[in-house]
Parts: structure tokens; C-alpha cells; sequence
């Protein structure tokens, strides 16, 4: 007997070919996003090139109550992408096409698919560059989805800040342009931004308008190490406080350290707590903030500021920043990673960071902590063996850090975003009655429950 998802494979069949596919090992790929949830299959896997086939196979699987599951590049570290219910995988990976480029007013519209990396190339030779910077090869539609940031968010903010307006297709089918090209504009509610970090339960984001930068005149990375982690933790603190506009200041602890240099063959550092900055502006600009960034590290008992100016040696030091997490992964080889990305006002950093490192000494886990501190985020990458029960102790260190976070007034994700994983804390952060709006919004958009079903609520 025919079911409802062979009725929808028929129909999209006409309008998607070969695009839709049950094949076993693209359901396979499906499965899963870089995270430690058990994997589940998708009934089948459909590769969407336009907002019209997004819509019309949304309307397929509406009428027919089939599960959608939004992908980009499946590099998301909650469980966003498995489909819990089944249904279908629908991929965005080949919606690749940079729609349009204005110089004079430094946009660009975009289909969803398209990587940060793949945009930066496009914009190489017009002295325009787009800053949100995960350190993954993902989409920026993903990114859109997870209110994504990254090492430039202190500077030039998260993924929200930086888009315009989006296409998004419906659960029925209907397509939306939201906000527009302009750089503000006090109409109506704010669509935009409620399909910024809803991670594929409300809409299909298809196409992005993106607000893009001018290359600044001067760049300079320094790295500067410290004896101790409180120390680093301090001059973040201090830095900001003294509103020193970093472009980037990301802190590594001693295990990440010794993690980086081996995997990324970093001479001449050790293995202690570190701080990567890096400033933008004028020749005079760069200089000046530099110099008071190296005055009140050395304050906190910070050494040895090293300068990186020409491009090539910036950019080895930020591939060995944005690799951290491979490179951890290589320092325990056979070990699974769980990453924690709590954020607490900045005030409050150094209670998080060194209360995390007492939970992880007292854990007997190995966990390289990185961060994004400027903002006052930090992840720490627990190391996860291949033993029974490891999995479980590793969750309950990841709830021990969450919930000291919550504590200082923070937040379980900092850019991470809910998927399986923080659905339980999402309540504790907002209240009951937001997340009763919350619970509004999506049966207002998507009443049937095909979108990501399973994600952001607990049930
Ligand atoms: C090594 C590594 C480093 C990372 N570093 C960072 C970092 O620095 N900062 C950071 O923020 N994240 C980081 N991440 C996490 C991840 O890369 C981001 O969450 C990213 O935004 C996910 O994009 P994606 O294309 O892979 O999305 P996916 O994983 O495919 O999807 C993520 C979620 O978005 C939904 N979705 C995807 N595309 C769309 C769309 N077009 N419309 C609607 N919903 C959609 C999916 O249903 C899912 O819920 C890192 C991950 C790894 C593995």
C-alpha cells in the first residue's frame, strides 16, 4: 500500500529527478551533524537548487503531514539535523549562486547555501569581506538557522547583525521576503530576526541578504602567554572594559595550546594559557590599540607579545585557531569530542572559566578550553573515551558548566544553538511564559509540526 511519504517521493520525483534519492549511504549522511547524538536515518534525502523547489516540496510533505528536516552542511554540534520523526533530508548544499553584489552600499544577496569561505573568494578583489567566521566549512543559511558567530563577533557581531533580510519558505508552501537592503527601518515586527536562530522549525531560509565590510587598512594578530589562566581571563576582562575595539581576542588554555602546536606545527610558543588578538583600523589606529592591549596584558602578568602583520603569518595563526577543534580531536585520538559553549557577561568570565576548569580537573576528563571571550563565550571540548558509561559523565560536566553559567546570568549556548542537546535548559533561560510565545509562534507557522520536529521544545 502506497504511504504518504512514497506520495510525496512521486510528485517531487516530477520536479526534482534524481535530486530526491532513498540511496543508503546519502541517507547515512544524513543521519547526523558533528555531534555525540546516536544517528537516525532519514527516509530519503531531496537537494533542493531554488526557493520554488523548496516550496513546492514543502507543500508536498505539508499536505501529507511527511517530516522536513532542514541541512546545510550538517556541521551543527547539538543534534540539529537528525531527523528524530523521519521524513525527509532537505539539503541546501547546491544553492550555491552569490545572487548579487553592491559595492557602493557593501550588501550581497546570496542563496542559502553558500559557505562563508566560498562568499570571501567571490568578494576577494572588490575590498569587501563578510566576517562571520565559525570554524567550520558550513553554510551560511546553517549559519542563519543557529545564530552562528565566531573569532569576529567582538568586532563586527554575530551572524544576527549582519543580515538584512532573508527568503524563506514556508511549511505550506508560501514563500516570504523579510527586511529588505536598507541599514535600518522602523516597519513592522521583525520577521528577520525570528528565523535568525530557529534552526529550521519555522521556515526554509532559501536566500540572505547580507550586510558586508570594507576591508580595513591595517590588520595585526599578536599572541601573548601567560603563567597562569587567570591572568589571560583578566586582561579579556580588562581589554574590554577598557573599550579597546579588538577585532578578535580568543583565549586558548595550557592542553588546547599544547593541542594547536602539535597539530598546526606552531614554533616557538608553549603550552600555557594564550591570547590570540587581532586589530583593525588605521596604520596609527592598529598601533595605538596594540599598544594598550599589550600594557594591561602585561598588567596580569602576560609575556612575550608576538606580532603577526603580514597576511601570511596572520592567516596561519587563525587556521590554527579555527582548527582547534580538529586538533583536538588529534591530541586524543580515538576519543569522541563534546563541546560546551556557555557565555556570561564579560564581568563574570573569570568565575565561568576557572569554575569550568575546577569541574573539569575534578572530572578526571581531558577538555581543551578555547573561547570567543571578547564576547564572553568559551567552549570546552571534553574529550569523550570510548567506555561505558564516559558519554553520560561527560554530559553531566557539560550540565555543570551550563548551569554555573546560567548562575553568573549567562546563556547554555552562546552561538551553538538548542537542537537535542539544550532543549532541557531553554525554560530555565527564558521563563515559562516565553516559551509558551515561543511554542505560539511555531504552531502559527508550521501548525502540522513537519518542520525539525523533535528540536528547540522538549516536547
Ligand atoms: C569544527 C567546528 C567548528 C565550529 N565552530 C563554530 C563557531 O566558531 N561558531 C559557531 O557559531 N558555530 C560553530 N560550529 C557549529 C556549526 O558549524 C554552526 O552551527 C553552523 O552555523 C552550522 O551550519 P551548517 O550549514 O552546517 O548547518 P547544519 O548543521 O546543516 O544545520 C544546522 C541547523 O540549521 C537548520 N538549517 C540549516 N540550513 C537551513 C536553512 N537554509 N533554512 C532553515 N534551517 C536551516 C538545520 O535544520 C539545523 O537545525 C562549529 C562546528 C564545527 C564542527
Amino acid at each position: 500500500m502506497a504511504t504518504h511519504l512514497d506520495d510525496v517521493l512521486d510528485s517531487a520525483r516530477g520536479f526534482l529527478g534524481e535530486r530526491i534519492s532513498t540511496n543508503a549511504s546519502l541517507r547515512e549522511q544524513h543521519s547526523h551533524g558533528e555531534d555525540t547524538n546516536p544517528p537516525l536515518l532519514p527516509d530519503a534525502v531531496a537537494f533542493v537548487e531554488s526557493t520554488e523547489e523548496a516550496a513546492r516540496l514543502l507543500a508536498l510533505c505539508d499536505a501529507r503531514r511527511v517530516p522536513v528536516v532542514p541541512f546545510g552542511a550538517g556541521t551543527s554540534l547539538e543534534g540539529h539535523v537528525t531527523p528524530v520523526r523521519g521524513g525527509i533530508s532537505l539539503d541546501l548544499s547546491r544553492m550555491t549562486r552569490v545572487l548579487e553584489v553592491n559595492e557602493p552600499d557593501m550588501d550581497c544577496r546570496i542563496q542559502a547555501g553558500v559557505t562563508r569561505q566560498q562568499l570571501n573568494a567571490h568578494l576577494r578583489d572588490a575590498g569587501l569581506f563578510f566576517p562571520v567566521d565559525p570554524g567550520s566549512e558550513c553554510t551560511i543559511g546553517g549559519m542563519c538557522a543557529t545564530r552562528a558567530s565566531g573569532t569576529n563577533a567582538v568586532r563586527y557581531g554575530t551572524i544576527r547583525e549582519n543580515v538584512l533580510g532573508l527568503t524563506v519558505a514556508l511549511a505550506d508552501g508560501r514563500v516570504i521576503r523579510t527586511g529588505g537592503r536598507v541599514r535600518k527601518s522602523s516597519t513592522g515586527y521583525d520577521l528577520t530576526r525570528l528565523f535568525i536562530g530557529s534552526e529550521g522549525t519555522l521556515g526554509v531560509i532559501t536566500e540572505i541578504q547580507l550586510r558586508l565590510h570594507g576591508i580595513p587598512e591595517a590588520m595585526s594578530a599578536a599572541v601573548c602567554q601567560f603563567p597562569a589562566l587567570a591572568g589571560a581571563v583578566e586582561t579579556v576582562i580588562a581589554v574590554m572594559q577598557a573599550g579597546i575595539p579588538v577585532a578578535r581576542i580568543e583565549f586558548l588554555d595550557e592542553q588546547m595550546m599544547e593541542a594547536t602546536i602539535a597539530h598546526a606545527k606552531l614554533e616557538g610558543y608553549a603550552a600555557r594559557p594564550t591570547l590570540f588578538f587581532e586589530f583593525h583600523g588605521s596604520e596609527a589606529g592598529v598601533a595605538e590599540q596594540a599598544q594598550m592591549a599589550e600594557a594591561l596584558a602585561e598588567e596580569h602578568g602576560g609575556s612575550g607579545f608576538r606580532w603577526a602583520s603580514n597576511a601570511e603569518a596572520r592567516n596561519r595563526l587563525w587556521k590554527a585557531r579555527h582548527d582547534a577543534y580538529w586538533a583536538a580531536l588529534a591530541y586524543r585520538p580515538g576519543h569522541r569530542v563534546l563541546t560546551t559553549d556557555a557565555i556570561v557577561p564579560i564581568s563574570r568570565l573569570a568565575e565561568a572559566v576557572l569554575g569550568a576548569r575546577a569541574d573539569i580537573d575534578a572530572s578526571g576528563f581531558t577538555a581543551p578550553m578555547v573561547g570567543h571571550v571578547g564576547d564572553g563565550n568559551f567552549h570546552t571540548t571534553i574529550m569523550v573515551p570510548d567506555e561505558p558509561g564516559a558519554l553520560e559523565r561527560a554530559w553531566a560536566l557539560d550540565r555543570r558548566i551550563v548551569s554555573r553559567a546560567l548562575a553568573l546570568g549567562g546563556s547554555c549556548s552562546g552561538e551553538h544553538g538548542v537542537g537535542i542537546g539544550k532543549r532541557e535548559f531553554l525554560e530555565i533561560e527564558h521563563g515559562a511564559e516565553s516559551l509558551a510565545v515561543m511554542r505560539s509562534l511555531k504552531t502559527t507557522l508550521d501548525p502540522n509540526g513537519i518542520l525539525n520536529p523533535g528540536k528547540m521544545f522538549l516536547n
